[in-house]
């Protein structure tokens, strides 16, 4: 099998090839050649850590297998950070397997393609400002697939906790674009597109605060119980996911669902748009696409990462 350590990663990967294969994916599921397996998601009482494993298959490009990992709070400790997660691929033919990648900036990046496919297929025609609610480590990833993706002249950003607004700011600054925190009333108010990246269990965006054409990616809601939303703007949105069946039960779109707000007959998989058999934004005032996170995308990313690897020489390969 081939193993590529996650220090490579950032020296193979780069945002455009994490688009590709994302939208690839997406377009792929929305054809029902590539489907995900269900989440398994376990508190497992050791180290208050979640483990869990996210795997699929896409039938298109023969990508079988699965990311496994989770979140350890007390990972500072061992002087490494809290996500911790590995993908590992397997030879559609035989069952053989065939790679371990490093998923950590995989996942961040696998991410922020999502939304940015999200952006290049929804985004109203002419927008020109970004806005950022959320500051954390996937905030940067996310701001940068966003510009590269779209040409935006400014972006706004609001954060729960405002001491953290620095990264946004010197994200901007790295992207040569004009930065400026502004509170939700402002960011709704004068936003095109909205990227939302926090662990909010509550509401943060309100229906009265979105005015005018605007697209939302809501990519921060991956749990039962978490929030980002007004129910009552999902509501009145036209809406798209990377999967149904999670947008519903872990996505952003689980609180409408469960007030009877919407019905899941309304929501869209993003990969119909990309394959041109839904018609997207179409006049709708408001789109939000819930990127959950599927296991597809760590696969679709960490087969890429391996055929660079491979071209570079820096797969190595070990007996198994
Ligand atoms: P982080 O810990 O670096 O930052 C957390 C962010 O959420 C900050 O903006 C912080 O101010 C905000 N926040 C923290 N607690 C909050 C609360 N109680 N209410 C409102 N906001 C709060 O995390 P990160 O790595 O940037 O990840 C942000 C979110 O994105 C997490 O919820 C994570 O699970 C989610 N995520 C989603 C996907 C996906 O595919 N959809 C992938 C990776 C991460």
């Amino acid at each position: 099998m081939l193993v590529v350590a996650e220090k490579e990663i950032g020296g193979l990967m780069t945002p455009e090839a994490a688009f590709d294969a994302i939208e690839q994916v997406f377009a792929a599921m929305a054809s029902d050649k590539a489907y995900n397996f269900p989440v398994v998601r376990e508190a497992i009482g050791h180290e208050d850590a979640l483990y869990g494993f996210k795997g699929g298959f896409d039938g298109a490009a023969l990508t079988l297998g699965l990311k496994a990992g989770g979140y350890w709070p007390n990972n500072q400790k061992h002087g490494l950070i809290n996500h911790q997660s590995t993908i590992f691929l397997f030879d559609a033919d035989t069952g053989r397997v065939a790679a371990a990648v490093g998923g950590n900036l995989l996942t961040a990046l696998r991410t922020a393609a999502a939304s940015a496919v999200s952006i290049k297929h929804l985004a109203p025609k002419g927008a020109k400002v970004l806005g950022m609610i959320g500051a954390g480590h996937q905030s940067a990833f996310q701001m940068r697939a966003a510009a590269r993706i779209h040409r935006f002249d400014k972006v706004i950003g609001w954060n729960p906790h405002p001491e953290m607004l620095s990264r946004l700011a010197d994200t901007a600054a790295e992207l040569d674009l004009p930065f400026e925190a502004v509170d939700l009333p402002r960011l709704g108010a004068e936003a095109d597109v909205i990227i939302s990246i926090t662990s909010a269990f509550s509401p943060m965006l309100l229906d009265a605060q979105v005015t005018g054409p605007t697209h939302i990616a809501a990519m921060g809601t991956d749990t039962k119980g978490k929030q980002e939303l007004d129910p009552a703007l999902v509501a009145r949105a036209r809406l798209f996911t990377d999967e149904i069946a999670q947008s519903v039960s872990i996505g952003e779109f689980q609180h409408a669902i469960a007030a009877g707000l919407i019905a899941e007959e309304a929501i869209t998989q993003i990969g119909a748009v990309v394959n041109g058999t839904h018609p997207g934004r179409d006049g709708a005032e408001v789109t939000i696409f819930d990127g959950t996170g599927v296991g597809l995308q760590d696969l679709a990313v960490a087969a890429k990462v391996v055929e660079l690897a491979e071209r570079k020489g820096l797969a190595q390969k070990v007996e198994i």
